[in-house]
């Protein structure tokens, strides 16, 4: 089949590589029809996630056709429609049943990988390193779903893709932003980074019972979407600080709470940013932690970070002692998309939100590496690329 494999930062290639087979009882093998670049991919493309070897299959974001199931495999059949959750939860161990499925303890064959920086392992992630599990990815003509049972969600026929293909990823991962928010009546959450985690975590605030939101970023078709699409509040914070703007919007007081939606890249401004982006580039720091200290600094007394952009390693010159003195809670996490697709899946269904929005451009597989291009340099107000392979 052909695949699109990582050869090292800013180095992808469509290859031929061998077709997957069921491994285990409980896979399931499923032909993508449609799969995403995220914007964690991103840190991939660039060469910022360890334990990437060359000749791996990329890509977490997709949906497809059931084509072959393993002997144990009971709620799925050929033919079957489904949705796969980016994350990958075996169903069984205490942590899927607490329904935190991106802590699974056993879907990581990669976890010793992790351990020796985390303690203790965490879920695979298809296409995502050998610390995630080494799993292939989906930016595939086919790919082999493991614990399939529970991370495949069925979805009914007659739907395009792209109106179900977000929530495989993004849409689950804004939602869970907005609800470790704790969202009570009259709260203002702000969102940094307008990408496609970012409006639906905006949509899910509201969701959730916000009264306010308020999107930052510095792309003016992004924030043009926040408003727009998700009714939200915006800073350009390249035309006024982001603190300031979000102090004077609260009436003084600050967003109750703050959602990160931008992760280790963060586009940071003067002398900060230009020392993360040194450190990084010396790898005396591995995430720029830009985003991290605006929250900090920002959120009101008693308010809640919520982090879904995705951090890697270490960070640097944190403002702890704001963070502590003002009592700040911190949640973050990659997503539990078992828990979240089902219902998510509804909403979608029952017209709460169409997420194909987000989707700017449309790609066949074997143009992968202008994909990428595209989205990295966000050319033509590119938001998300579909590969329908
Ligand atoms: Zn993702
Ligand atoms: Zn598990």
């Amino acid at each position: 089949m052909r695949a699109v494999c990582w050869h090292g930062a800013n180095d992808v290639r469509v290859d031929t590589v061998p077709d997957p087979k069921i491994l285990n009882p409980r896979d399931a093998i499923v032909k993508v029809t449609a799969a995403a670049i995220c914007g964690s991919d991103l840190h991939i493309y660039d060469g910022y996630i360890p334990t990437m070897q060359p000749g791996d299959i990329i890509g977490h974001e997709f949906m497809g056709e059931v084509v072959e199931i393993g002997s144990e495999v009971r709620k799925l059949q050929r033919g079957d429609r489904v949705v796969v959750s980016s994350i990958i939860g075996c169903g069984q161990c205490s942590y899927c049943n607490l329904q935190q499925w991106s802590l699974c303890d056993n879907s990581n064959p990669g976890g010793w990988l992790q351990e020796q920086v985390t303690g203790y392992s965490t879920a695979g992630i298809f296409g995502y390193s050998h610390a995630f599990g080494g799993y292939a990815g989906a930016h595939a003509e086919y790919i082999r779903v493991p614990f399939a049972d529970h991370g495949a969600i069925k979805v009914p026929q007659g739907i395009p893709d792209e109106k179900l293909l977000f929530l495989s990823d993004a849409f689950p991962t804004g939602y869970m932003g907005a609800e470790m928010c704790d969202i009570q009546p009259g709260d203002t959450v702000a969102v940094w980074g307008a990408g496609a985690v970012g409006l639906f975590a905006m949509h899910s605030a509201y969701m959730l019972g916000a009264e306010r939101v308020i999107a930052i970023d510095r792309f003016p078709e992004r924030l043009r979407m926040a408003r727009e699409l998700v009714k939200a509040e915006v800073i350009n914070y390249e035309e006024v600080d982001a603190g300031e703007a979000l102090k004077e919007m609260t009436g003084g007081r600050g967003p109750d709470s703050c959602i990160d939606a931008v992760g280790l890249e963060a586009h940071g401004m003067g002398v900060e940013g230009f020392y993360d982006k040194a450190k990084q580039a010396v790898r005396m720091e591995t995430d720029r932690p830009n985003v991290l200290r605006q929250m900090m600094v920002a959120c009101r007394k008693g308010g809640t970070l919520s982090i879904m952009g995705v951090y890697s390693g270490f960070v640097d010159k944190m403002p702890f002692g704001a963070a502590f003195n003002k009592a700040l809670t911190f949640k973050m996490g990659q997503m539990h998309g078992q828990r979240y697709i089902p219902m998510l899946l509804e909403h979608v269904l029952n017209g709460g939100i169409d997420p194909s929005a987000v989707l700017t451009h449309t790609l066949p597989l074997e143009e992968a590496k202008r994909g990428f291009e595209m989205f990295k340099n966000k050319q033509d107000n590119c938001m998300r690329v579909m590969f329908k392979p």
